[in-house]
Protein backbone atom coordinates (compact mmCIF):
# COMPACT_ATOMS: atom_id res chain seq x y z
CA UNK A 1 0.00 0.00 0.00
CA UNK A 2 1.03 3.41 -0.74
CA UNK A 3 0.36 7.33 0.42
CA UNK A 4 -1.49 9.17 -2.60
CA UNK A 5 -2.27 12.25 -1.30
CA UNK A 6 -4.33 14.05 0.95
CA UNK A 7 -7.18 16.10 0.20
CA UNK A 8 -9.24 19.16 1.84
CA UNK A 9 -12.42 18.80 0.07
CA UNK A 10 -14.37 16.46 -1.61
CA UNK A 11 -14.18 18.13 -5.21
CA UNK A 12 -9.78 17.69 -5.29
CA UNK A 13 -10.16 14.06 -4.96
CA UNK A 14 -8.89 12.17 -7.81
CA UNK A 15 -11.12 9.60 -10.05
CA UNK A 16 -10.48 6.16 -8.78
CA UNK A 17 -12.68 2.69 -9.33
CA UNK A 18 -13.11 2.32 -6.15
CA UNK A 19 -12.76 3.22 -2.52
CA UNK A 20 -13.06 2.16 1.06
CA UNK A 21 -13.44 4.22 4.02
CA UNK A 22 -12.13 3.63 7.76
CA UNK A 23 -13.61 5.95 10.30
CA UNK A 24 -13.47 6.44 13.69
CA UNK A 25 -12.45 8.24 17.07
CA UNK A 26 -8.98 9.19 17.70
CA UNK A 27 -7.00 7.11 19.55
CA UNK A 28 -9.28 3.94 18.19
CA UNK A 29 -6.30 2.10 16.60
CA UNK A 30 -6.65 3.98 12.63
CA UNK A 31 -3.46 4.76 12.24
CA UNK A 32 -2.06 1.32 13.59
CA UNK A 33 -4.89 -0.59 11.64
CA UNK A 34 -3.74 1.94 8.36
CA UNK A 35 -0.28 0.31 8.88
CA UNK A 36 -1.16 -3.06 9.69
CA UNK A 37 -3.81 -3.35 6.51
CA UNK A 38 -1.08 -1.92 4.29
CA UNK A 39 1.90 -3.98 5.97
CA UNK A 40 3.89 -0.85 6.75
CA UNK A 41 4.72 0.59 9.76
CA UNK A 42 5.63 4.42 7.31
CA UNK A 43 1.90 4.88 6.52
CA UNK A 44 -0.02 6.00 9.63
CA UNK A 45 2.94 8.75 10.09
CA UNK A 46 1.79 9.85 6.74
CA UNK A 47 -1.99 10.19 8.54
CA UNK A 48 -0.79 11.38 12.27
CA UNK A 49 1.65 14.50 9.97
CA UNK A 50 0.25 17.06 11.68
CA UNK A 51 -2.16 19.33 9.62
CA UNK A 52 -3.07 15.61 7.52
CA UNK A 53 -5.30 14.71 10.52
CA UNK A 54 -8.33 16.54 9.25
CA UNK A 55 -7.82 15.95 5.72
CA UNK A 56 -9.08 12.71 4.07
CA UNK A 57 -5.96 10.42 3.06
CA UNK A 58 -5.67 8.26 0.56
CA UNK A 59 -3.76 4.85 0.06
CA UNK A 60 -3.55 3.10 -2.79
CA UNK A 61 -3.53 -1.30 -2.57
CA UNK A 62 -1.36 -2.23 -4.69
CA UNK A 63 -2.98 -6.04 -4.35
CA UNK A 64 -4.02 -6.82 -8.11
CA UNK A 65 -7.31 -8.16 -6.49
CA UNK A 66 -8.08 -4.53 -5.12
CA UNK A 67 -8.43 -3.21 -8.82
CA UNK A 68 -6.97 -0.07 -8.78
CA UNK A 69 -8.92 0.40 -5.22
CA UNK A 70 -8.43 3.21 -2.66
CA UNK A 71 -8.63 2.65 1.29
CA UNK A 72 -9.32 6.36 2.43
CA UNK A 73 -8.33 7.79 5.83
CA UNK A 74 -11.17 10.16 7.37
CA UNK A 75 -10.56 12.54 10.14
CA UNK A 76 -11.84 12.05 13.62
CA UNK A 77 -15.48 12.67 14.49
CA UNK A 78 -18.52 14.21 16.19
CA UNK A 79 -20.74 13.65 13.55
CA UNK A 80 -24.55 14.91 13.05
CA UNK A 81 -24.97 15.54 16.81
CA UNK A 82 -23.74 19.35 16.72
CA UNK A 83 -25.65 21.61 14.42
CA UNK A 84 -24.53 22.00 11.05
CA UNK A 85 -22.88 25.98 11.85
CA UNK A 86 -21.01 24.23 14.99
CA UNK A 87 -19.29 21.49 12.69
CA UNK A 88 -16.13 22.51 11.95
CA UNK A 89 -15.57 22.47 7.97
CA UNK A 90 -13.24 19.59 7.69
CA UNK A 91 -16.23 17.80 9.76
CA UNK A 92 -18.42 18.85 7.01
CA UNK A 93 -15.94 17.46 3.96
CA UNK A 94 -15.39 14.38 5.68
CA UNK A 95 -19.80 13.88 6.07
CA UNK A 96 -19.80 15.25 2.46
CA UNK A 97 -17.27 12.41 1.67
CA UNK A 98 -19.03 9.27 3.35
CA UNK A 99 -22.76 10.24 2.38
CA UNK A 100 -22.11 11.58 -1.39
CA UNK A 101 -18.60 9.73 -2.64
CA UNK A 102 -19.95 7.86 -5.85
CA UNK A 103 -16.61 5.27 -5.69
CA UNK A 104 -17.14 4.70 -2.07
CA UNK A 105 -17.90 1.20 -1.78
CA UNK A 106 -18.52 0.42 2.28
CA UNK A 107 -17.24 2.50 5.70
CA UNK A 108 -14.70 0.64 8.01
CA UNK A 109 -16.16 2.00 11.42
CA UNK A 110 -13.93 1.66 14.07
CA UNK A 111 -14.36 1.01 17.42
CA UNK A 112 -12.33 0.02 20.53
CA UNK A 113 -12.26 -3.81 21.56
CA UNK A 114 -10.78 -2.73 24.94
CA UNK A 115 -13.78 -0.31 25.97
CA UNK A 116 -16.29 -0.83 23.98
CA UNK A 117 -18.07 1.31 21.13
CA UNK A 118 -18.78 4.86 22.71
CA UNK A 119 -22.07 6.97 22.87
CA UNK A 120 -20.10 8.87 19.66
CA UNK A 121 -19.77 5.80 18.16
CA UNK A 122 -23.10 4.12 18.35
CA UNK A 123 -24.33 7.64 17.29
CA UNK A 124 -21.83 7.73 13.86
CA UNK A 125 -23.44 4.09 13.51
CA UNK A 126 -27.19 5.54 13.94
CA UNK A 127 -26.26 8.38 11.27
CA UNK A 128 -24.77 5.86 8.42
CA UNK A 129 -28.06 3.91 9.02
CA UNK A 130 -30.02 6.46 9.00
CA UNK A 131 -28.70 7.58 5.37
CA UNK A 132 -28.47 4.18 4.32
CA UNK A 133 -24.74 3.95 4.01
CA UNK A 134 -23.01 0.51 4.01
CA UNK A 135 -20.82 -0.21 6.47
CA UNK A 136 -18.46 -2.96 8.59
CA UNK A 137 -17.88 -2.95 11.97
CA UNK A 138 -14.52 -3.39 13.47
CA UNK A 139 -13.41 -3.73 16.56
CA UNK A 140 -9.88 -2.95 17.35
CA UNK A 141 -7.03 -3.91 20.33
CA UNK A 142 -8.18 -7.89 21.11
CA UNK A 143 -4.78 -8.64 22.28
CA UNK A 144 -5.75 -6.24 25.18
CA UNK A 145 -9.02 -7.77 26.31
CA UNK A 146 -8.12 -11.26 28.05
CA UNK A 147 -9.07 -14.19 25.95
CA UNK A 148 -11.53 -15.44 28.86
CA UNK A 149 -13.77 -12.32 28.37
CA UNK A 150 -13.45 -12.06 24.68
CA UNK A 151 -16.64 -13.87 23.62
CA UNK A 152 -18.71 -11.77 25.66
CA UNK A 153 -17.11 -8.34 24.90
CA UNK A 154 -17.69 -9.53 21.22
CA UNK A 155 -21.28 -9.99 21.71
CA UNK A 156 -21.25 -6.77 23.35
CA UNK A 157 -20.08 -4.66 20.66
CA UNK A 158 -22.58 -6.53 17.96
CA UNK A 159 -25.23 -5.57 20.07
CA UNK A 160 -24.33 -2.39 20.76
CA UNK A 161 -23.50 -1.62 17.48
CA UNK A 162 -26.45 -3.63 15.64
CA UNK A 163 -24.90 -6.23 13.99
CA UNK A 164 -24.60 -10.46 14.59
CA UNK A 165 -21.33 -11.10 16.34
CA UNK A 166 -20.17 -13.00 13.15
CA UNK A 167 -20.05 -9.63 11.15
CA UNK A 168 -18.07 -8.11 13.64
CA UNK A 169 -14.65 -8.06 12.55
CA UNK A 170 -11.91 -8.01 15.38
CA UNK A 171 -7.86 -7.19 14.96
CA UNK A 172 -4.92 -6.16 17.02
CA UNK A 173 -2.63 -4.36 14.77
CA UNK A 174 -0.07 -5.18 16.89
CA UNK A 175 0.09 -9.29 17.02
CA UNK A 176 -1.77 -9.80 13.53
CA UNK A 177 -4.81 -10.92 14.99
CA UNK A 178 -7.78 -10.61 12.10
CA UNK A 179 -5.86 -8.50 9.85
CA UNK A 180 -5.32 -11.00 6.92
CA UNK A 181 -9.53 -11.57 7.36
CA UNK A 182 -9.82 -7.44 7.48
CA UNK A 183 -8.06 -7.32 4.22
CA UNK A 184 -9.85 -9.80 2.44
CA UNK A 185 -12.66 -8.03 3.64
CA UNK A 186 -11.68 -5.03 1.98
CA UNK A 187 -10.46 -6.23 -1.15
CA UNK A 188 -13.74 -8.46 -1.85
CA UNK A 189 -15.44 -4.76 -1.32
CA UNK A 190 -12.68 -3.23 -4.00
CA UNK A 191 -13.95 -6.11 -5.81
P1 LIG B 1 -5.58 6.60 16.13
O1 LIG B 1 -5.52 7.85 16.94
O2 LIG B 1 -6.97 6.09 15.98
O3 LIG B 1 -4.86 6.68 14.82
O4 LIG B 1 -4.88 5.46 17.01
P2 LIG B 1 -3.39 4.87 17.00
O5 LIG B 1 -3.22 3.89 15.91
O6 LIG B 1 -2.41 5.96 17.08
O7 LIG B 1 -3.43 4.04 18.38
C1 LIG B 1 -3.77 4.66 19.60
C2 LIG B 1 -3.11 3.92 20.74
O8 LIG B 1 -3.61 2.60 20.80
C3 LIG B 1 -1.61 3.79 20.55
O9 LIG B 1 -1.00 3.88 21.82
C4 LIG B 1 -1.44 2.41 19.96
O10 LIG B 1 -0.19 1.82 20.27
C5 LIG B 1 -2.57 1.66 20.64
N1 LIG B 1 -3.03 0.55 19.79
C6 LIG B 1 -3.50 0.62 18.53
N2 LIG B 1 -3.80 -0.61 18.05
C7 LIG B 1 -3.50 -1.48 19.04
C8 LIG B 1 -3.56 -2.90 19.17
O11 LIG B 1 -3.96 -3.65 18.27
N3 LIG B 1 -3.17 -3.43 20.36
C9 LIG B 1 -2.72 -2.66 21.40
N4 LIG B 1 -2.37 -3.26 22.52
N5 LIG B 1 -2.65 -1.32 21.31
C10 LIG B 1 -3.03 -0.74 20.15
Amino acid sequence: MRFVLSADRVESLPDSPAEVAVVGRSNVGKSSLVNAIGGSKALAKTSKTPGRTQLLNLFAIDDPGAHGGTLVDCPGYGYASAPGHLRQSWQKMAERYLLERPPLRSILVLVDGEIGPTKLDVQLLEWLRHHGRPLVVVATKHDKVKANVRDKRKREVAERCGVAPGDVVWVSSHKGVGIDRLRGVVLSLLA
